[in-house]
């Protein structure tokens, strides 16, 4: 059996190490989790309640967070950060959401994603290099601006989003529907059609924005669940940056999107929902042991009904952690631990290779979390769905899971598209001509009817 999980100057009342796998960790690793459990204990954790609500934006536990230097998870060590894995960070996501505060985990996984573009093209950066080596000391958030309000969650297509070569720099314009911390961040990486990109929606840019350049109006944020996220729209209004303010060459954005933004979200906030199925997971088991029924003289917990839920649970949600950490491992592999100078060469996209995997984890964790949160539920009765004992946040904060881009139902039919028809007919900017649609429909048309539309089709065709 493992080592007792100190919680406080208390044994942890949740599931132990035992149903951990602690194995994929590395010595320091444990002890980074250990230290964030106990910061989680102490501080993270009673901020969740205020921060669900009265909507904050948890600056504080940030602050902790920055306290232990993990605003620099994967920052290299000679620039100040630890210089962390893929890995680490799946493991420091689902710790912040399990023992801490659901929202800092998912503002967290956007700033890891934020930190991830950034290092990505750090290489001949020095206002990024700059800004990576200050993260952890002037507490400085990130965050990733890609949904557009005219595309939802399609947030690869940033139709209302432009920039523009101009003296000194770039004029750039962004509307964002949604941006976790929108108005709280410090920096930005919004994504945006490219200055050349001739109405190519694939011809994307990124670029680093800073938060006195952005308007937010973070009081009409609200939302069911993770409310402390504050993630509300945003707008970069034909702001001039300066020129290093590019991250990337001009039309890097697609693969930026393939190499560090898809992979770190994904992988993060897989991670956040597999932490807030463990969180409800330790409730109910806290709960069900200590509250008993007089008649019976029995623990809810002794009910064969609850023991069915909860070992259900733990493996639906173990294999789901397995699946996060097996890709996490997968992806420490393929770039020697997050070595960020392998991207040197610009063309070298390893995470990318996997990416279709990284579809999977996402919509499996984001599945188990609605179910496990139900299933949670039910096993707490009438008094898990009070907010006292914390089920009823967690099933709230849950429930982003489901719908945040790319949504479970895109993923779902991505997978099984790409599967059936191959990775071609995925189409994301929606360029490629489907035929056998065309034709069938052609069909359908008299001869009258076909003569209209080749009219119709020429005189267009003469006006392009
Ligand atoms: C808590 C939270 C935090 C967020 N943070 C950020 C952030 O930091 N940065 C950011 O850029 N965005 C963020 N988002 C936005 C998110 O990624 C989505 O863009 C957003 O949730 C889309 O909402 P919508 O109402 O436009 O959905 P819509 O896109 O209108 O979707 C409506 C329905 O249509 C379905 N649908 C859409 N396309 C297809 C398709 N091709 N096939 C089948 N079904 C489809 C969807 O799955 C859904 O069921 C956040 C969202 C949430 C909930």
């Amino acid at each position: 059996m493992s080592d007792t999980k100190p919680w406080g100057s208390e044994a942890f009342w949740g599931l132990g190490y035992d149903w951990d796998p602690q194995w994929v960790l590395t010595p320091e690793q444990k002890a980074l989790q250990g230290r964030l459990i106990a910061l989680c204990q102490s501080t993270l954790r009673k901020h969740a309640v205020e921060s669900d609500e009265k909507r904050l934006f948890p600056r504080e536990n940030f602050e902790a967070l920055a306290s232990m230097g993990l605003l620099g998870l994967n920052v290299p060590e000679a620039w100040g950060g630890l210089g962390e894995n893929h890995t680490c960070t799946a493991m420091v996501v689902e710790t912040i959401a399990r023992y801490g505060c659901a929202s800092t985990a998912m503002c967290y996984t956007m700033h890891v994603g934020a930190v991830a573009a950034a290092m990505f093209r750090s290489h001949d950066n020095p206002t990024i290099q700059e800004l990576m080596k200050r993260l952890d000391r002037d507490v400085l958030v990130g965050t990733l601006s890609y949904s557009d309000p005219e595309t939802g969650s399609h947030f690869w297509y940033p139709i209302s989003s432009g920039a523009e070569a101009v003296d000194g720099g770039w004029k750039v314009r962004k509307k964002a529907s949604w941006t976790t911390s929108g108005g709280f961040a410090d920096w930005y990486i919004v994504q945006t059609t490219s200055p050349d990109f001739g109405g190519d929606y694939s011809n994307l840019s990124c670029f680093l924005v800073m938060a006195d350049e952005v308007k937010a109006e973070p009081s009409k944020w609200d939302g069911l669940g993770l409310r402390g996220n504050q993630s509300g729209a945003i707008e970069v209004d034909n702001v001039t940056v300066p020129e290093d303010r590019l991250v990337g060459p001009v039309g890097d954005g697609a693969s930026s999107n393939d190499e560090t933004v898809d992979p770190f979200f994904l992988l993060c906030s897989s991670a956040c929902w597999n932490g807030i199925s463990l969180g409800l997971i330790d409730i109910a088991k806290r709960h069900t042991t200590a509250r008993r029924h007089a008649d019976v003289g029995m623990r809810v917990a002794d009910y064969p009904t609850i023991q069915d839920y909860v070992g259900e649970a733990v493996m639906d949600t173990n294999t789901s952690r397995a699946f996060v950490f097996q890709m996490a491992g997968a992806m420490d592999e393929l770039t020697n631990h997050c070595d960020w100078s392998i991207h040197e060469d610009l063309s070298n996209l390893p995470r990318a290779e996997v990416l279709h995997w990284m579809w999977q984890v996402k919509f499996v964790a984001a599945k188990n979390v609605a179910n496990v949160s139900d299933k949670m539920l039910h096993a707490c009765g009438g008094t898990g769905y009070k907010p006292e004992l914390g089920i009823e946040r967690y099933l709230r904060d849950g429930k982003a899971g489901w719908v945040m881009g790319p949504t479970n139902e895109v993923l779902r039919q991505f997978v099984g598209k790409a599967v059936l028809l191959g990775f071609d007919s995925l189409d994301y900017w929606n360029q490629s001509v489907n035929e056998r649609m065309l034709h069938n429909e052609i069909k359908k048309l008299d001869r009258e009817a076909k003569k209209a539309l080749a009219e119709k089709l020429l005189a267009e065709a003469e006006g392009d």
